[in-house]
């Protein structure tokens, strides 16, 4: 394997560490001569499109070989790469609509007077560092600046419309990590990597991250194309008053605290409104976009009929509905970072929540039907119905087994649970789309098989977040198995387990005590490590994107072959912890000091 397949291995899953191509040039000459090459290796580049990660870190390799350069530089090649490949379009953006994210660990650990707070550490510019520098004359200039960490914020500030352009700082690590999520949605931002990630009393060129915070320029001619337009648009159907406009109250009396029909409906809404990233009607939005021309991927607002996105809008009712009745199902605590709705208002408020967001979303689409053509109204019902039946058959299936006497499970049994689980949503989300641009017949088929590749590769990917958590903190690892959740994992295991340690796997499984099973935990673990069970999970992952990747390639228009090899590159990104039901984490759009 190069090495830029194996920084790109990481990026795809592989659980390999890449930390050997992940070296700062020590010296500052090295730092320099690295930087004035990438201007002018990427001088003729098209700029047109955002770079897919496998073409980013082939150029990377091409561009440390015709530098003649150690390998491990690779990544903070591939910094001063994409930093050019974007310079022109950050710098076109004005200050106000600027971010500037700053790594707290530029802080003087010892001394530093700031507190955090919301947004991160609160400098008190005491000048102690170079953050004080930085935030200064950045506000200056009219950015906003966040002293915080972590990629998931950065996109939930751009799809909240704050900002439309990221100058950052960061270590490798995290710069790698933000490309799968912000450079690959075509999100201007450039960086300045860090010069260590030791994550205490770091440093950085302070003259490099001048230079990037005072970059302006006129627009350049040619301007990369960005999914942010759509991803706001998604987002922006759930805030008010958008989504009365779009899904009409019609029990909004204005004393919802003392009308019961009022206050149901007003329960509804606000779980709607709450959380959320909009996968699924984004999913549905882009595609609708990439088979119209991709007009809204070069627009910095989306102009989408109001049929497309009460459609859209539909997606993300079922997925809420669903997302009420699992928690009910697992009775889960917490949602969103608050208590889930069946904690808030009892089981059966709960429950009626969800039956009426199904309602809703039937209702949404049924009443397009003038709109949109009784055909395609019908096509889409047909498809939604289909999913919901589809993903009741995989949660029923779980939980039958999660009850049953014999939890025996194999691989293959595990995977069919996987296919019914999360497939549906994306092939309903992607069909939508298609059939709300024309006509959908040539896609159908590829859809499905897609999202089939892709669902059970995010499933697979889930179960290994799953024991991630052992990683950071012990009482997070191996949920699925408190849960006493059917995961192909525990198949892996069933099969290639010895009698005795078979026998021990479903004890722990058919125990109903949860704390009895906690304590079982490492000795699960162990029989996973022994059985090469993780690393059977990795390669099933890789096969599954694979396919999905092999599918997209064949697929016409290029809009929307690239809009399926993004999905593949960010539903199946390690960067972020997801829930089984919740593919992407849905986490309330944040603000942002102003
Ligand atoms: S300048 Fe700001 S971040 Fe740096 S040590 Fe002082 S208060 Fe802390």
């Amino acid at each position: 394997m190069t090495i830029a397949a194996e920084l790109n291995s990481e990026a795809r899953g592989a659980r390999a560490g890449t930390a050997q191509v992940k070296v700062v040039p020590e010296t500052r000459e090295l730092r320099d001569r690295i930087r004035a090459a990438a201007r002018e290796f990427t001088r003729d580049w098209d700029r047109s499109k955002p770079l897919s990660r496998a073409e980013a870190t082939l150029r990377a390799e091409q561009f440390v070989q015709w530098l003649g350069i150690g390998q491990q530089y690779l990544g903070f090649c591939l910094v001063a790469l994409m930093n050019e490949f974007w310079r022109d379009q950050v710098a076109a953006v004005p200050f106000h609509r600027r971010l500037l994210l700053l790594p707290h660990c530029l802080k003087n650990a010892e001394g530093c007077p700031a507190d955090y707070d919301e947004f991160g550490l609160d400098c008190r510019k005491c000048g102690q560092c170079s953050v004080a520098d930085f935030k200064v004359r950045a506000e200056e200039l009219g950015y906003k600046v966040l002293v915080s960490e972590g990629t998931p914020i950065v996109l939930k500030i751009i799809v909240s419309g704050h900002v439309d352009a990221i100058v950052g700082v960061a270590c490798l690590n995290v710069l790698e990590r933000a490309f799968d999520k912000v450079l690959l949605a075509g999100i201007p931002c450039v960086a300045t990597p860090l010069l260590s990630s030791n994550c205490r009393n770091t440093s950085v060129d302070d003259d490099w991250v001048a230079e990037l915070i005072e970059v302006k320029l006129e627009p350049p001619s040619v301007r990369t194309r960005s999914y942010v337009s759509l991803m706001r648009a998604a987002a922006g159907m759930f805030d008010e008053p958008e989504l009365s406009r779009l899904a009409p109250r019609v029990r909004n009396t204005g004393k919802s605290d003392s009308d019961p029909l009022a206050r149901q409906e007003a329960i509804a809404y606000e779980w709607l409104m709450e959380g959320g990233k909009r996968s699924r009607p984004f999913i549905t939005l882009a595609v609708y976009d990439a088979l119209m021309g991709g007009r809204a991927t070069l627009a910095d607002t989306a102009e989408l009929p109001d049929a497309v996105k009460r459609t859209a809008l539909a997606i993300e009712t079922f997925h809420k509905a669903s997302l009420v009745h699992d928690d009910i199902e697992d009775d889960d605590t917490f949602r969103y970072g608050r208590e889930t709705l069946h904690r808030q208002y009892g089981v059966g408020p709960a429950i009626n929540v969800g039956d009426y967001l199904i309602g809703l979303g039937y209702r949404l689409v049924s009443r397009e039907r003038h709109s949109l053509g009784f055909d395609v109204a019908a096509d889409i019902l047909d498809k939604l119905a289909d999913a919901h039946l589809r993903l009741s058959e995989g949660q029923g299936a779980e939980l039958l087994w999660r009850d049953a006497v014999n939890q025996s499970i194999s691989p293959l049994e595990a995977l069919k649970i996987y296919a019914l689980k999360t497939a549906p949503a994306f092939e309903a989300a992607l069909y939508a789309g298609a059939r709300l641009a024309g006509d959908a017949t040539p896609y159908e088929k590829l859809f499905a098989d897609f999202s089939r590749n892709l669902g059970v590769a995010f499933q697979i990917l889930n179960d290994l977040k799953d024991w991630q958590g052992d990683d950071n903190n012990k009482l997070l690892a191996g949920q699925d198995i408190l849960s006493a959740r059917p995961t192909l994992l525990l198949a892996l295991a069933l099969e290639a387990a010895t009698p005795p340690e078979r026998e021990e796997l479903l004890r722990v499984t058919a125990e109903r005590n949860r704390d009895s099973r906690e304590t079982a935990l490492n000795r699960v673990r162990s029989i996973l490590h022994r059985h090469g069970v993780f690393q059977k999970a990795d390669q099933m992952i890789e096969k599954f994107r694979f396919r999905a990747e092999a599918l997209a390639d064949e697929v016409e228009p290029l809009a929307l072959r690239e809009l399926l090899y993004y999905l593949v590159d960010t539903v199946l990104s390690r960067d972020e912890a997801a829930t089984p039901s919740d593919p992407v984490r849905s986490l309330p759009l944040v603000a942002v000091p102003t």
